[in-house]
């Protein structure tokens, strides 16, 4: 980690931001004053949030933005390019970290209840799920609880409604990044006042990790990318279960649910004549019998990066929703969004670091025009 991701604001609580105004031989409370333009004043003409620069805090003298803005930074990340689909409204935002320049992305989702973001946990991914076009690219590196917090200012910048639900389920493996993400979740419930139950982190099942996420107790949302009903089809799919095979993988979600309360969501990407058969419904069912767990199905969206997957038709995926809500499964099949410009989860990046354009038919947005 560099001088310039450390020295950043961005990515501290309120008491550490007053820590730093202490160290740098201010009162505490200017402290204070600057977190609540960092994470409070979102919109841009506000000018906190993503936008915030010390020489706009002007409630603070012109001598303590300097000393500020000689000792920390604020951005961790830069924007460089967003792109609305016509449709749905979803903005895909591809943004490059300040320190190193990897390209990362994260996407707004609005609808008319509630408005989403997906955000990345990591620079690329190591877990290799054959069917994830970001799985192809590799771990670069872990990003930092600022650069995770900063993707939710950026995307809160782009839209003049105010960001309502969290999910982290971009790039990368949030529980392989655990202390990072850990704070940015505190940071974006206790800073910027998301609901801890309007949070998400998704995970492939990284069991250990699982296991002290529950001693946490949040009241985030716990989902579990499942994809299939045993182990052959599932090392086959998302090979980290020939270390976390289903057995292990049950037991700690088990134990998830029982301990914090909460309904835990399964996620299951259907793809064609391999994981999307009537039978692996019902295996699926017995799978998670007991367990009051929803089912969140994912008609695949096919990537040329992984050709060898297809989508199933829409017959069969109605059997496949039947079989569960016979059982008395709650199911749910996640709304499509920004298929035009390639938001789909596993799709973020790939596209843009085989330099090509994100989406050839469609316009570019900046941030500006949005
Ligand atoms: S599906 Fe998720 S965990 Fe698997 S390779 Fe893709 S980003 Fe990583």
């Amino acid at each position: 980690m560099t001088d310039s991701i450390r020295e950043s604001l961005v990515g501290r609580n309120t008491e550490e931001i007053r820590e730093a105004a202490v160290e740098a031989g201010l009162p505490a409370y200017r402290g204070s004053q600057v977190a609540e333009w960092l994470y409070r004043k979102l919109q841009p003409e506000m000018g906190g949030g993503f936008g915030a620069d010390f020489a706009t805090m002007t409630d603070l003298p012109q001598s303590v933005r300097q000393l500020f803005g000689e000792k920390f930074d604020l951005p961790t990340l830069a924007l460089t390019r967003a792109q609305t689909d016509p449709h749905d409204g979803t903005i895909k935002a591809l943004a490059t970290l300040i320190d190193g320049g990897h390209p990362i992305e994260c996407v707004l989702l609005p609808d008319d209840k509630r408005v989403s973001v997906c955000l990345s946990t990591q620079a690329g991914c190591p877990m290799g799920c054959t069917f994830c076009a970001t799985g192809t690219q590799g771990l670069t590196r872990n990003l930092s609880t600022g650069e995770i917090v900063a993707q939710y200012l950026l995307l809160q910048s782009l839209t003049t409604r105010r960001i309502s639900h969290i999910v982290l389920m971009g790039m990368g493996e949030p529980l392989l990044n655990y202390d990072a993400v850990l704070k940015a979740i505190r940071i974006l419930n206790v800073e910027c006042g998301i609901a801890m139950r309007h949070i998400t982190l998704s995970t492939v099942g990284i069991v250990p990790n699982i296991d002290k996420l529950a001693e946490e107790n949040l009241q985030l949302t716990l989902a579990v990318s499942l994809h299939a009903p045993n182990d052959t089809l599932r090392t086959r799919l998302v090979p980290v279960n020939k270390t976390y095979p289903l057995s292990r993988l049950m037991n700690s979600c088990r134990n998830y649910a029982r301990h914090t309360g909460r309904r835990l969501t399964f996620e299951y990407v259907l793809l064609k004549g391999v994981n999307d058969e009537p039978e692996h419904a019902r295996e699926l069912a017995l799978l998670i019998r007991g367990m009051g767990a929803a089912v969140n199905v994912i008609p695949y969206n096919p990537t040329t990066v992984a050709e060898a997957f297809g989508r199933p038709d829409q017959g069969r995926i109605v059997a496949f929703r039947q079989v569960l809500e016979h059982a008395g499964i709650v199911v749910t099949q996640r709304k499509e969004r920004g298929r035009q410009i390639a938001a789909a989860c596993g799709q973020l990046v790939t596209e843009a670091a085989r330099s090509r354009p994100m989406a050839r038919d469609l316009p570019m947005v900046t941030a500006e025009a949005v």
